[in-house]
């Protein structure tokens, strides 16, 4: 199969051998005469489905004992409200603001309890930093502290995370599984399945067990943590055919050799891109070099003007869509998981390319 290199954001490249096998599996699910879409969630096919799919997910992740894995829908902004129902208890909550969604995340947590931004990195609009620990106004006894550890739209991601006493609450949606990551540092995290996960429509939450219990009265029960967990994320009916696509792409990882494989990877594509931006005269990167994303790649060529010609050459030469997010403008380009160390490589030579007819 030859496609083109799709650098979207999310809905992002899926791995093709997991497109080849739902293709291969969509009219008849291992003998079931069913598609996965038309089956039951109770019965023993999709009940497998969902079982593997969490083992693999809490497998790969190194999920502990004391914590829950929900799979859950509404996405990660959902989440943006179901978080601070379940975990604010109506009382303090910090945010520290990187870019576009920990500010959204913050504005909608004020619904629901006291939430403060302690910190934020925005200068006229953009996001390239995260300010320093000792300069947050961290309050003793907030209930937790939200981090969107990897934002999406400006390309900033935490590669520690913070030394603070408090619990860390953090959106992962956008490097979930592309690197390891210590869950027990976290009391919570979670994010929606479209950029390492696989499709959207599936929203992934793993919470600290001692964290049940404590929803808002406000909370609806398709929401509560407790609820979910206790009726294994089967208390209304689950995104059947997302959580089948991510269990497709749990096993594609396992096979890659998983996540400390998948990370090094990923190590070795982000810098080969930086190392080339940095190096041009055309091009710059936005965001400061000990915090940029490996996920998404943001950076600017120095004349604008040529942004438009830039996207259309890409597009015609097999890439696809790494124009900035329209609050941010520039350039961005998103290398999950599913994108090949090739496709990283062939992006840099048509930049090559490009700066040197500019
Ligand atoms: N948080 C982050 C970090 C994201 O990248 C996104 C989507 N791009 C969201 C939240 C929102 O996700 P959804 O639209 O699935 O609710």
């Amino acid at each position: 199969m030859s496609r083109p290199f799709n650098f979207a954001p999310g809905p992002a490249r899926l791995p093709p051998e997991v497109l080849e096998q739902a293709a291969a599996e969509m009219l008849d699910y291992q003998g079931s005469g069913m598609s996965v879409m038309e089956m039951s969630h109770r019965g023993k096919h999709y009940t497998r489905i969902q079982d593997e799919a969490m083992a693999d997910f809490r497998s790969l992740l190194g999920v502990p004992s004391d914590y829950e894995v929900l799979f859950m829908q509404g996405g990660a902004i959902a989440e943006n409200s179901i978080v601070p129902l379940n975990l604010s208890r109506g009382g303090k909550v910090d945010f520290v603001v990187t870019g576009s969604w920990s500010k959204k995340s913050a504005a909608e947590a004020t619904k629901y309890c006291d939430a403060k931004v302690i910190a934020s990195a925005e200068q006229n609009g953009h996001f390239t930093h995260i300010p320093a620990v000792d300069t947050w106004g961290s309050r003793t006894d907030a209930q937790y502290l939200h981090l969107c550890t990897n934002e999406t739209i400006h390309g900033v991601e935490f590669h520690a995370l913070p030394n603070t006493k408090t619990d860390i609450v953090a959106d992962v949606s956008s490097h979930i599984l592309s690197r390891r990551m210590d869950v027990s540092k976290y009391a919570c995290l979670f994010g929606g399945a479209q950029k390492n996960v696989g499709i959207s429509g599936l929203t992934f939450v793993v919470v600290r067990k001692d964290l049940l219990g404590h929803a808002l009265l406000s909370c609806p029960g398709a929401f509560d943590y407790q609820t979910v967990a206790a009726n294994g994320s089967m208390f209304n009916t689950p995104p059947t055919y997302a959580v089948y696509i991510a269990g497709l792409v749990f096993k594609w990882l396992k096979e890659q050799g998983g996540v400390a494989a998948i990370e090094a990877r990923n190590i070795q594509k982000s810098q080969e891109l930086y190392d080339f931006i940095d190096a041009s005269h055309l091009y710059a990167a936005r965001v400061s070099p000990d915090c940029r994303s490996r996920m998404n790649v943001t950076f600017d060529l120095r004349d604008s003007a040529l942004n438009d010609r830039f996207v259309e050459g890409g597009a015609s030469a097999g890439l696809l869509a790494f124009r900035g997010h329209k609050s941010a403008g520039g350039m961005r380009a998103s290398i999950y998981n599913a994108m090949p160390i090739e496709g990283v490589r062939a992006l840099i030579a048509y930049m090559r390319e490009f700066e040197r007819l500019a």
